[in-house]
C-alpha cells in the first residue's frame, strides 16, 4: 500500500488547516511546504513541517506526488499548471480559478500530462448541505419548489486579499462558490434562468455580498444569497414543499421540518391580522401540521482526500467533477453579467 507525499504550497489559514487534517490521513504524508512569506515558513518549521525555499524546489522534488495549492485565488492558475507540468497531481482550493477561460487552460494540462486536477470543494461534505440534500432526496416535503441557501455575517470581507479584486476577492467567489456547488449538486437539472444583483456597501472594489435568483428546467427556484452586513442573519437554508417546508436557522444546525399529515382540508378560518383579515395567510392549528426534527446527516470531510487517494488508484471517480466546477465558473459569469446588465441570462 503506496503513501502518497503532498507538498502545500500557501500555508496560510486553509492551508495550515489541510495541514491538520491530513495529519489523520494515514496515507498522505506531508512532504513540506512552500509559502513566499517568511512568517509562515517560520510557523510551517515551529509545526515540524519542512519549509522549501523555492517554489522550483517543490517540483524539482521527486518524492512528492501532491501538490496541495492554498495560496490567494490569482495565482491557482500558474501553480496547478506549473505542478502538473512538473509531473505532479493537484488538489486546488476554491475557487478553481477567476472565470471558466483559467480553468480550461488548467484541464488543458491536465487532459495533456494525465495528471490529476481535484478541487476542494469540501463544503459538499457540510452536516447543514448534507441534511438538506437529504430531505431534497428523500421527497419528504413533496415536490420541493423553492430552495434558498445563504450565509451572512456582518463583519464585512476580511483585510485581507478577499477585499481586492486582482487577486480574486469579493464574495461571490468566496463563499458564493460553495453554495452554487451545493445547490447545484443537489438539484440535478438545468438552468433556465440567471438573475443577480451584487452588493458593494463596504465599498471595496468587489462584491461585499449578491443575491443570486436561480429558475430550473422544472420551474423550481432558488435563491443563493452572501451578506456581511447583516447583523441579523436570514436561516441559512430554507426549502418548501406541496407538503410541507424545513429550516436550518444557523450553523447551530438548529431547524425543523413543518409537515403537512393530510389533505382535503376544510377551508381556514379568518383570523385578525394587523389592520384587517386574512384566511390565506392564517397560520397552521395545532395538530395540522407535524413538527419534525431535521433527519441530521453526519459525515467528515476526511473521506476528500481518501477519495483523491482512490481516484490516483482508479478506484473511484472524483467526488469533485471538474465538469462540475465548471458549470459553477460559468453561473458565477452570467451572474455577473446578469448584475452589470441588470438583465435576466438565459443560461442552458
Ligand atoms: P491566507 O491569506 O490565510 O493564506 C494564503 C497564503 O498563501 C499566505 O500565507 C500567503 O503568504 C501565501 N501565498 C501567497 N502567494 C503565494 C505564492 N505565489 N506561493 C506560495 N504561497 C503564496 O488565505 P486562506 O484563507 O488560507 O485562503 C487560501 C485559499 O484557500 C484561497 O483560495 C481560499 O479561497 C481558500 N479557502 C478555502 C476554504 C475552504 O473552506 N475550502 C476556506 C478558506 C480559504
Amino acid at each position: 500500500m503506496s503513501i502518497y507525499s503532498l507538498a502545500i504550497v500557501g500555508f496560510g489559514g486553509m492551508g495550515s488547516q489541510h495541514g491538520d487534517l491530513l495529519k489523520k490521513v494515514d496515507r498522505i504524508k506531508i512532504e513540506g511546504i512552500y509559502d513566499i512569506d517568511n512568517n509562515r515558513k517560520n510557523y510551517a518549521v515551529e509545526n515540524n513541517f519542512k519549509s522549501y525555499d523555492a517554489f522550483e524546489d517543490v517540483l524539482n522534488d521527486d518524492n512528492v506526488n501532491i501538490v496541495l495549492i492554498a495560496t490567494p485565488n490569482h495565482v491557482h492558475k500558474e501553480i496547478a499548471i506549473r505542478a502538473m507540468e512538473a509531473g505532479k497531481n493537484v488538489i486546488c482550493e476554491k475557487p478553481v480559478t477567476l472565470n471558466s477561460k483559467e480553468l480550461e487552460e488548467i484541464l488543458e494540462v491536465s487532459k495533456k500530462t494525465g495528471k490529476l486536477f481535484i478541487v476542494h470543494q469540501n463544503r459538499r461534505w457540510d452536516e447543514d448541505f448534507l441534511t438538506m440534500k437529504n430531505i431534497y432526496d428523500e421527497k419528504l416535503l413533496g415536490e420541493t419548489f423553492r430552495i434558498e441557501t445563504r450565509v451572512q455575517g456582518s463583519r464585512g470581507i476580511p483585510g485581507d486579499w478577499r477585499k481586492e479584486k486582482q487577486f480574486g476577492g469579493g464574495m461571490m467567489l468566496d463563499w458564493g462558490v460553495h453554495l452554487i456547488d451545493r445547490l447545484l449538486v443537489m438539484v440535478d437539472e438545468k438552468i433556465k434562468k440567471v438573475y443577480c444583483s451584487m452588493s458593494y456597501i463596504l465599498g471595496a472594489d468587489c462584491d461585499d455580498g449578491f443575491t443570486l435568483n436561480l429558475t430550473f428546467e422544472s420551474g423550481k427556484t432558488a435563491v443563493v444569497e452572501v451578506g456581511t452586513s447583516n447583523f441579523i442573519a436570514l436561516p441559512k437554508w430554507y426549502m418548501a414543499g406541496t407538503e410541507g417546508a424545513a429550516i436550518i436557522e444557523d450553523w447551530e444546525m438548529n431547524g425543523r421540518l413543518e409537515i403537512m399529515p393530510k389533505k382535503d382540508e376544510a377551508d381556514a378560518k379568518p383570523i385578525v391580522a394587523g389592520a384587517g383579515l386574512t384566511k390565506t395567510m392564517a397560520p397552521r392549528l395545532e395538530g395540522e401540521v407535524l413538527i419534525k426534527e431535521l433527519p441530521i446527516v453526519k459525515s467528515t470531510i476526511l473521506d476528500f482526500y481518501n477519495n483523491v487517494i482512490d481516484v490516483l488508484e482508479d478506484k473511484a471517480t472524483p467526488a469533485i467533477k471538474n465538469s462540475e466546477v465548471m458549470r459553477v465558473m460559468k453561473l458565477i459569469e452570467a451572474a455577473f453579467e446578469s448584475h452589470e446588465t441588470g438583465k435576466v441570462i438565459y443560461f442552458e
